[in-house]
């Protein structure tokens, strides 16, 4: 079977995926993430999981036209209900979802998680509120980054459960690895950022009827990204 190719978003998710795992890709869509993998004998097995019926006929379909069907499993399910015991899963990969919907998918399917697997989470905003997530429910982040595409910045977060980590307000806003990092793909995201932040505050201080909790929040993020990028 010829090698799928992935976009330059998912070639780097595929990137954290480690060697030999059995890769559960809840919201697979399509199934082109879970297909490359198992195409490169990257993965051993994967579980490809999707709520709406429109995606899953797509990714089965495409699961059955590569004749791949016997190391994935394409199911339908609401998130990690996708996931059974017996699939041994190690690896679990959510990607171009929102982070709060990435947050409540694992949330809602902590029972389906041994503890064992690595996360490979690309969000498409609310990096705050999964990251949060990650630090209370004992996750360690092992490995972020910040990539464009076509127009968009898409951030990758990845992190297994290790002893009790604390992030600060500061490293859950802009990733506490990234942080330290400060590639050019981060630091152009937050110049873009910061731009948008810094007209929309000067518009609520135009307007009359902003709430001041609103104002303020706005204003202190302004000002960290101003403090980060100085
Ligand atoms: N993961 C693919 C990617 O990154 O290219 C597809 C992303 S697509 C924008 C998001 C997919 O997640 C949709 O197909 C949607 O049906 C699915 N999805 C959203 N909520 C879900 C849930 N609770 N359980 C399973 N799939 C879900």
């Amino acid at each position: 079977m010829k090698q799928q190719t992935l976009s330059m978003r998912l070639a780097r998710v595929a990137a954290h995926v480690p060697n030999g795992a059995r890769l559960a890709d809840i919201g697979s869509d399509h199934g082109y993430l879970p297909l490359a993998l198992i195409s490169r004998g990257t993965i051993v097995a994967a579980v490809a999981g999707e709520v709406a019926l429109t995606p899953f006929r797509s990714a089965r379909r495409a699961v059955l036209e590569s004749g791949r069907e016997q190391q994935i499993s394409v199911r339908l399910a609401d998130g990690l209900a996708a996931i059974e015991a017996a699939d041994g899963i190690t690896a679990i990969s959510l990607c171009g979802m929102g982070g709060e919907t990435i947050r409540d998918i694992l949330d809602r399917g902590q029972a389906r998680l041994s503890g064992a697997e690595r996360l490979i989470l690309q969000p498409n905003g609310g990096e705050q509120p999964l990251r949060q997530w990650l630090m209370e429910h004992g996750y360690r982040i092992l490995a972020e980054e910040v990539l464009r595409e076509n127009r968009f910045d898409y951030e990758i977060i990845v992190a297994e459960r290790a002893a009790p980590v604390q992030y600060s307000a500061r490293e859950l806003y802009f990733g506490p690895l990234q942080m330290q990092t400060r590639s050019p793909a981060f630091l152009a995201k937050w110049q873009r950022l910061l731009r948008l932040k810094q007209r929309t505050l000067e518009s609520f201080t135009r307007a009359q009827a902003v709430p001041d909790a609103k104002v303020q929040d706005l204003g202190r993020q302004v000002r960290w990204i101003s403090e980060l990028l100085a």
